[in-house]
């Protein structure tokens, strides 16, 4: 029996190991890839896609095409849980995948039904009436559905004056309401009211320098940032502030930050306080040598790691090394994660703001640079589907 890689997700961390999926086959490997859709969409570039800067197709990686060209299996489904101890991963279509080596990045989901008004209303009769009740609050993950959300954003800008809430005050959600304000200007129907529900406080974990800097582009704009207090409940109608307070709205972005995949809790698997797969310095899970992660689903033991693209992306060499040592029974690397990371938010109008160390700086050129670096990382990816 040939060994048998199974990778769980195609993200950001596992782009460099499914290029080189041809040296896995190569050595006599079989390797099967497992993702819930054909594309993996770089987050970097979402924002810019909901504000209709890029294509969607600007911004994806043809993982199927990648994975079958190179010699390995593609399988559009989702893995639910593993077996580790039998060595096995099972899926929402009920398939169960054996594997010697396996390696997870699934990425992280925005938690978001604890604020969700449910069926407990009494004349909320069924799971439709719920759907459609849903149908316009959307998460700023997974990022194709932004593009979704984008359609829908340009009719409705159409249509009548709305007011569109973005609940949450990090990045994600910045970037997002930065974006809808790109995407009324160049619709060029009713002008939106856009507000922030921040919480108590914007950009919370930021320095004064980055949030006075965005405060002074959205007020010239004229998006709201609200810091009254945390949202309490959200329907496609209304926001209720925990203080009681309600504001109307017609559309929602749920930026509330993310977690982990809820793979391992279901799996049994050792995790950390954000219950994400436990790893050592060799991305490898801490109970079971033959289980490795990368990306928002791993909670990295020697030193926790924000949740952003760069350190998926510098985990990448490591994570290709690793699962191939495994396989043939060499020593593993470890991860380093490098010094601290540039960081540059999407505010839309072709504006950005740039942070590295305790540089910072706003405006048109951290935008470009932005833009620039988003579009080579992808284009590097997308000239392997060329092969
Ligand atoms: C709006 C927004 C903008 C952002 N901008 C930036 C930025 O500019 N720079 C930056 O560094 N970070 C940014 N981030 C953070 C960044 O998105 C994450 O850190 C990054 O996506 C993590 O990569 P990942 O590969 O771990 O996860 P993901 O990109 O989420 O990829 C996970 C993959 O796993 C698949 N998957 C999920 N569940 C399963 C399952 N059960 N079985 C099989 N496959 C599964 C998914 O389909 C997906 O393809 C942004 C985040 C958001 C929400």
């Amino acid at each position: 029996m040939r060994k048998h890689l199974v990778l769980v997700g195609g993200g950001h961390a596992h782009m460099v190991t499914l290029e080189n999926i041809g040296q896995f086959v190569e050595k006599g490997y079989k390797v099967t890839v497992i993702a819930p859709s054909f594309h993996h969409y770089y987050s970097g570039m979402g924002p810019g896609m909901l504000g209709n800067t890029y294509t969607s197709e600007a911004i994806r990686f043809d993982t199927k095409r990648v994975v079958t060209s190179l010699g390995g299996i593609f399988v559009k489904d989702r893995v639910v849980r593993i077996d580790p101890d039998k060595k096995i991963a099972f899926t929402q279509a009920e398939k169960a995948f054996p594997y010697d080596v396996l390696s997870f990045n699934a990425g992280s989901y925005v938690p978001m039904e604890s604020i969700l008004e449910t069926l407990e209303d009494k004349d909320r009769e069924d799971k439709d009436r719920e759907n459609k009740d849903r149908e316009n609050i959307y998460p700023v993950k997974p990022i194709e559905r932004l593009m979704e959300a984008s359609e829908k954003l340009k009719l409705l800008f159409k249509e009548k004056p709305s007011t569109i809430s973005v609940v949450g005050g990090g990045p994600s959600s910045a970037e997002v309401a930065g974006n809808v304000w790109q995407l009324a200007r160049l619709t060029k129907g009713y002008l939106p009211k856009i507000r922030i529900f921040a919480g108590k406080k914007f950009m919370a974990r930021f320095p004064d320098s980055i949030r006075q800097r965005i405060f002074s582009v959205f007020l010239k704009r004229g998006i709201e940032i609200i810091e009254q207090g945390y949202v309490k409940t959200v329907t496609r109608e209304r926001i209720t502030l925990e203080s009681g307070i309600i504001f109307d709205t017609d559309f929602v972005f749920m930026a509330l930050g993310v977690k982990p995949s809820t793979l391992f809790e279901a799996s049994g698997l050792p995790m950390g306080p954000d219950k994400g797969l436990r790893v050592n310095q060799y991305l490898q899970s801490v109970a079971y040598p033959e289980i490795f992660g990368g990306g928002d689903c791993i909670y990295f033991e020697p030193q926790p790691l924000d949740k952003v693209g760069v350190y998926a992306v510098r985990e990448n060499p490591v994570l290709l090394h690793n699962l191939m040592a495994k396989l043939d029974g060499r020593p593993l690397e470890p991860f380093d994660p490098g010094p601290d990371y540039l960081l540059i938010f999407n505010l839309g109008g072709k504006t950005g703001i740039l942070r590295k160390n305790k540089w910072v700086f706003g405006g048109r050129l951290a935008f470009m640079i932005k833009d620039y670096i988003d579009r080579k990382f992808i284009k590097r990816f997308q000239a392997i589907e060329k092969n």
